[in-house]
Order: structure tokens, then C-alpha cells, then sequence
């Protein structure tokens, strides 16, 4: 069993809050184990509930096109959640419900140790930017530590109001040349340093 594998047994047990007792599954991500991006969306909704696999739905069909664009697929990349049940009738999920499942998504990011973090929607981009808007930070690249971090809109936003779409578009047309920098990044540097390379 891999140390991800091993992982998903943990959140398939996990009852550390509320969401446990409502869930059909825990949907704990899924893709390559030697990842380069790591996509992290909100939360799981219906159909991630029934299957217990991400951005199965509407939302999901987006994010495979946007993939596509850029010549990727699914299997290329890694993508989960900020958190691993489904709330109630899709609501946002609560800080507390944030904060118990932090630590699976801690671990996700030690396996897998992507260059790229892509963050889709507010929740995710907030582990990183707590106070930004994402309308104002959206496409803009960061670096922390020796990832690069990305906050885009979540794939949904463009199937509520059409006027994202172009937008979200746009912003995944840059992945490939922001990968290929991430991929050239060397190791670390100490906060002082990493924090003068970022680009916003
Ligand atoms: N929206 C998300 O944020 N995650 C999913 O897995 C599906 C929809």
C-alpha cells in the first residue's frame, strides 16, 4: 500500500466532524502520484458524494475541457479538495470543517510534492491568501517556498455566469509556460529570499 493509499484509508475512517454523518463516500482526490500540478477545488458536491471521486459533475466536465486545452489529461495531474465530504446541499463548508480536514491535504501535498498548486475558488486560494479577492488575484503567480502557487476561479463559477468562462479560459492557457518555470525552480529558499521572487 502506498503512503497515499494509506492516506485515503485514514479519510475513508475519518469522523473528526459533522459532514461524516451525512456522506455516502469520502472523495480524497485522485491522479498521478508523481504529479508536477495539484488542482484543489472546494469540496465534493452530489455526484462526488456518490462515487467518491472529484469534480465528477458539471463542474468536472469544465475542468476535463480546460485540461484538454492545454493538452493534458486527468491522469497527468492530481486534483482534490479543501475538504474530503460532501456539506449539506453543496453549502460552503464551515472553518471548522476546513480546519479538521487541513491536515489531509498537508499530507496530499508532502506525497505528492507538486510544483504548481492550482487553486480553484476561494476556499482553496484562501489556505494561501487569506485576505485576497480572487477577482483581483486571479491568474496571478506566487511562489512559496518551492512551489508555485496559482488561484484561479473554480471551474462552476463559469457555468452560473457565463462572463467567467473566457476568463477561467484564459487563465489555464497559462499553465504550461508557468510549469515549465515551476519545474526549473531549485529548492527552497529561506522565507526571506522565496518571499522577494514572488510575482504579485
Ligand atoms: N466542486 C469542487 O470544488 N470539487 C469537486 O470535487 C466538485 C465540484
Amino acid at each position: 500500500m502506498s503512503e497515499l493509499t494509506d492516506l485515503y484509508a485514514q479519510i475513508a475512517n475519518c469522523q473528526k466532524c459533522i459532514l461524516a454523518q451525512g456522506r455516502a463516500h469520502t472523495v480524497p482526490g485522485e491522479g498521478s502520484e508523481d504529479a508536477e500540478i495539484m488542482f484543489i477545488g472546494e469540496a465534493p458536491g452530489y455526484h462526488e458524494n456518490r462515487l467518491g471521486r472529484p469534480f465528477v459533475g458539471a463542474a468536472g466536465k469544465f475542468l476535463d475541457q480546460l485540461l484538454t486545452s492545454i493538452n493534458m489529461r486527468r491522469e497527468d495531474v492530481y486534483i482534490c479538495n479543501v475538504i474530503k465530504c460532501r456539506p449539506p446541499n453543496n453549502r460552503d463548508p464551515l472553518p471548522n470543517e476546513i480546519s479538521v480536514c487541513q491536515p489531509y491535504l498537508d499530507r496530499q501535498i508532502e506525497l505528492i510534492k507538486p510544483r504548481l498548486i492550482v487553486t480553484l475558488g476561494r476556499h482553496s486560494m484562501a489556505r494561501y491568501f487569506p485576505k485576497a479577492t480572487i477577482s483581483k488575484i486571479h491568474g496571478a503567480q506566487k511562489r512559496i517556498g518551492n512551489v508555485i502557487v496559482l488561484p484561479f476561479f473554480h471551474p462552476a463559477a463559469a457555468l452560473h455566469q457565463p462572463k467567467y468562462r473566457a476568463l477561467i479560459e484564459d487563465d489555464f492557457l497559462k499553465i504550461p509556460r508557468i510549469l515549465a518555470q515551476a519545474s526549473g525552480l531549485e529548492e527552497a529558499l529561506p522565507g526571506q529570499q522565496a518571499e522577494q521572487l514572488s510575482l504579485f
